[in-house]
């Protein structure tokens, strides 16, 4: 009997062989061969037994175990341990199924790419474990939590009365805004969020969660359109919007340039001398069917479609022809154009500019290119290589509407720029607003410590060009110098300078 409970206790850790062995060898010199041989055998059959028994119940178990885990990995993401997108889609029919109402949120982070890009991948799979825990806490344990794809997450939540759904996607919002602190480092954040209820938002006869989804990737668009960290909400509307993006696309791909493109001259005023030393070129676009349609609505779309090239190019082309048929002067004008984060990128750019250049038989310094940190943040080396080239060659270099989107003031350091524009926000309020003077006599003196010239956007009254000037702003642009005009114009202008400059 001693020997069954030894056995029994040991089993977990013993091999057949070792059963037997322990067994023959219990038998030997204790029980003696003869009368104990048999039922000890029997003994040890038995307990061989057991023990196989035992092994394929562990063998079921581990087997089940895995198949859960497997189920568990893939309906979860690896990486913040929420469910992923199969899964939401598979719970959320089941949650419309079983309630009434409900709230469809989409999320969005703002600029997270740039997070990835410039502080590396580390920092940015930290940031998503981070808000995918700020986002199951905000839930609770009624909502749907997911991530549904990079950063992009998703949330089914009871519907809240009208007036407390808003509050309560601002106090996600501001959640989502508490800076995230890596090694005593603080990183601001912050999302764009998209609304659709159920089920007043859903059409039939289609899919629901999918219809609603949509409605809430809808709306966040809506809210990055507006200017990020913001909520929308669904409505009909936005289908439209939606709809002329890709009716903007279309029109951009059948369009003839030479017919329906111009470009536009904005003046921009020295403060010290009151003189226009150059202009800012903008491109216009009036359709064959007489409608006039907005750089702010075709450059985006045309970014996105990479038609931007095309029109990049025309409109260098163009503004080297204007250079080349102006009268020769002393002090040659200045041109700057605005470039886009897809063109940064074009590996043809330099060389192709310096085609240009040589047409028309125009100075680098002719030229300016006008670039936001947001279309050299998307990738960082590759700008930085294709800035440089430009800077070597004698261009000039502006980081345009300065203050807006990132805002880093290392930006001006590492980016090889000569001049900055203040965004024109900052600007719109400077006779009113302390903070907004506070902010732009900063950037000033910053600017110029680094022996970098600053020009002010968006100047539209003598108040404000008056204090930029006393704040010691090298130029100004904006409606109160002069509206961007066609060519004709802005040379009937520089006819008349400086002395119609304005004091
Ligand atoms: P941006 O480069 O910041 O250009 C300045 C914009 O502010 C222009 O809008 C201009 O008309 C407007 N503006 C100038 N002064 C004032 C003012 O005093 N008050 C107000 N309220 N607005 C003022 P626009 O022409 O609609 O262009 C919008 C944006 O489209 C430009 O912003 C630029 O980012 C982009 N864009 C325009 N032309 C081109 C182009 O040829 N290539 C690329 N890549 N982007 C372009
Ligand atoms: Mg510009
Ligand atoms: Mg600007």
């Amino acid at each position: 009997m001693a020997g069954e409970i030894r056995y029994q206790r040991k089993e977990e850790s013993m091999s057949d062989a070792t059963i037997i062995d322990t067994l023959l060898d219990t038998m030997a010199p204790g029980y003696g061969a003869g009368g104990v041989l048999l039922p000890a055998l029997l003994g040890a059959l038995t307990l061989l037994l057991l023990h196989h028994r035992h092994q394929m119940k562990r063998h079921r178990e581990r087997h089940r175990q895995s198949a859960r885990d497997l189920a568990v990995l893939s309906d979860h993401d690896a990486l913040t341990g929420l469910p992923n997108r199969a899964c939401f889609e598979r719970e959320a029919a089941q949650y419309l199924q079983r309630h009434s109402t409900a709230l469809m949120v989409f999320l969005d982070l703002d600029d997270f790419k740039l997070i990835n890009d410039s502080l590396g991948h580390r920092v940015g799979d930290q940031t998503l474990q981070v808000i995918a825990r700020r986002l199951r806490q905000m839930a609770g344990d009624a909502a749907l939590v997911a991530r549904y794809s990079g950063d992009e997450f998703v949330l089914l939540v009871p519907a809240l009365a009208d007036g407390e759904t808003v509050a309560w996607a601002d106090r996600l919002l501001a959640i989502m805004r508490q800076p995230v602190v890596f090694n005593e480092v603080e990183l601001m954040l912050s999302s764009s969020i998209g609304l659709a209820r159920w089920p007043q938002d859903y059409k039939a006869p289609c899919d629901r969660v999918e219809c609603l989804v949509r409605s809430a990737d809808l709306a966040m668009c809506e809210a990055k359109r507006a200017g990020k960290n913001k909520v929308c909400s669904y409505h009909s509307r936005l289908l439209l919007v939606q709809n002329h993006t890709a009716d903007i696309a279309a029109r951009l791909r059948r369009l003839d340039p030479d017919k329906e493109l111009s470009l536009a001259f904005q003046p921009r005023m020295e403060l010290a001398t009151r003189q226009v030393r150059g202009a800012e070129v903008l491109l216009r676009w009036h359709t064959a069917e007489g409608e006039q349609i907005s750089p702010a609505s075709f450059i985006p779309v045309a970014e996105e479609t990479g038609q931007i090239l095309g029109l990049g190019y025309w409109v260098m082309e163009q503004a080297c022809k204007a250079l080349a048929r102006w009268p020769v002067q002393d002090d040659p004008l200045v041109l700057s154009i605005n470039l886009s984060a897809r063109q940064l990128m074009d590996v043809q750019l330099v060389d192709r500019i310096e085609a240009l250049r040589e047409r028309y038989h125009l100075s680098a310094a002719q030229l300016e290119f006008e670039i936001t940190e947001s279309s050299a943040m998307g990738d960082m080396a590759g700008a930085l290589h294709v800035l440089g080239r430009l800077r070597a060659r004698g261009y000039g270099l502006s980081l345009d509407d300065f203050g807006t989107g990132f805002s880093s003031l290392s930006h001006l350091r590492s980016l090889p720029v000569d001049t900055v524009k203040i965004d024109r926000s900052f600007v719109c309020n400077l006779e009113n607003e302390r903070l907004d003077r506070v902010l732009v006599a900063s950037i000033i003196e910053l600017a110029g410590n680094l022996g970098l010239r600053v020009l002010a956007e968006g100047v539209e009254t003598l108040d404000q060009l008056a204090l930029l000037d006393s704040l010691g702003c090298d130029e100004v642009q904006g409606y109160f110098i002069a509206r961007p005009m066609p060519e004709a114009s802005f040379l009937e202008t520089l006819v008349q300078r400086p002395d119609s400059a304005p004091a």
